[in-house]
């Protein structure tokens, strides 16, 4: 059954359409968000919204709105049932992004045995323009895009420096 998180503003997606916040409860009471898909439009993706102008990560927003209090700087939001789309304030937990990597290479999302390179090595143009995008909007630390992209932050740096992938650009 369709529910809907009242967040007390209006929820934007990326293309700036007002959708009221919907989630469906699944088997393990995990709320997976309906309405709102990830930076890249990857329903896989933690679901992201636009407020005023910015680009915001769904479950980091309820989750203030729940605990009725900031996020601490530089600390990210975990999911303790490691699914990307759920909103269920009860399964987020602030963390750092060496805890949300412990996270992943104890559940088996990352490939230990490559060690450092466990991260995906290779971007595509359509990644690269969205990291790009959200560089633009400026509210993104260097250690959020790389986790989002799960690339390491020296190729997030090397892009926001314009040393690589200079071929991709913004028409706008
Ligand atoms: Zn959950």
């Amino acid at each position: 059954m369709k529910q809907v998180y009242e967040l007390g503003y209006d929820v934007k997606t990326t293309r700036g359409v007002v959708k009221p916040n919907e989630y469906e409860v699944d088997e393990n009471d995990c709320w997976v968000c309906i309405s709102h898909y990830g930076v890249n439009k990857e329903k896989s993706k933690r679901p992201v919204f636009l407020k005023s102008g910015k680009i915001v990560v769904l479950a980091r927003a309820i989750f203030e709105h729940h605990k009725k209090r900031k996020i601490k700087k530089g600390m990210s939001i975990l999911h303790f049932c490691d699914n990307e789309r759920c909103i269920n304030p009860n399964h987020l937990r602030e963390g750092t992004q060496r805890d949300n990597i412990q996270d992943m290479v104890s559940r088996g999302r990352a490939n230990p045995c490559k060690g450092e390179s466990h991260k995906k090595a290779r971007l595509t143009d359509k990644e690269v323009y969205e990291i790009k995008k959200l560089m633009l909007h400026k509210n993104y630390s260097t250690a959020e895009l790389s986790s989002f992209f799960g690339v390491n932050e020296g190729t997030i740096r090397r892009i926001k420096r314009g040393e690589s992938w200079k071929h991709v650009t913004l028409e706008d």
